[in-house]
């Protein structure tokens, strides 16, 4: 069986805070405001592959009211995702990730994120794809007031 999932997540820009992408930190940038650390493309990530295995959204399993979750590093949320697909004998096939925002950059970041998904994911790093998109400076994430992160996943029968 092959299941597939959606996953979306926006953030504002918050000073102080540190950015942190796919499990990157890039430097000398806005981060994001968040309970966690504000990394909305795991955030994405998360959904998409709790989307697949219909088992609710990630403020069902990780509620930002809960301070245990405060300041928190986003990869255990998509561990967390893993473990409950591993529980169905479901992996990862590949996941497909675009980020919408006007900046940073993310040209010169998207190899280390690619690795750094494709390591929590457990696949292949051909197997991560990240995309850029600006919002050629429409709305909010075109002001710059924060972005957006839209995730696919497919999941598939653990061999
Ligand atoms: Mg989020």
């Amino acid at each position: 069986m092959q299941r597939i999932g959606l996953g979306f997540d926006s953030h504002r820009f918050a000073p102080g805070r540190a950015l942190v992408l796919g499990g990157v930190r890039i430097a000398g940038e806005q981060g994001l405001a968040g309970h966690s650390d504000g990394d909305a493309v795991l955030h994405a990530l998360t959904d998409a592959i709790l989307g697949a295995l219909a088992a609710g959204d990630i403020g069902e399993h990780f509620p930002d009211t809960d301070p245990r979750w405060a300041g928190a590093d986003s990869r255990v949320f998509l561990a967390e995702a893993i473990r409950l697909a591993r529980e169905r004998t479901m992996r990862v096939v590949n996941c497909d990730v675009t980020v919408v925002t006007e900046r940073p950059r993310l040209s010169p970041h998207k190899d280390a994120m690619a690795a750094r998904i494709a390591e929590l994911l457990a696949v292949p790093a051909k197997c991560v794809s990240i995309k850029a998109k600006t919002a050629e400076q429409m709305g909010a994430i075109g002001r710059g007031e924060g972005l957006a992160v839209l995730a696919a996943v497919l999941l598939t029968d653990a061999a």
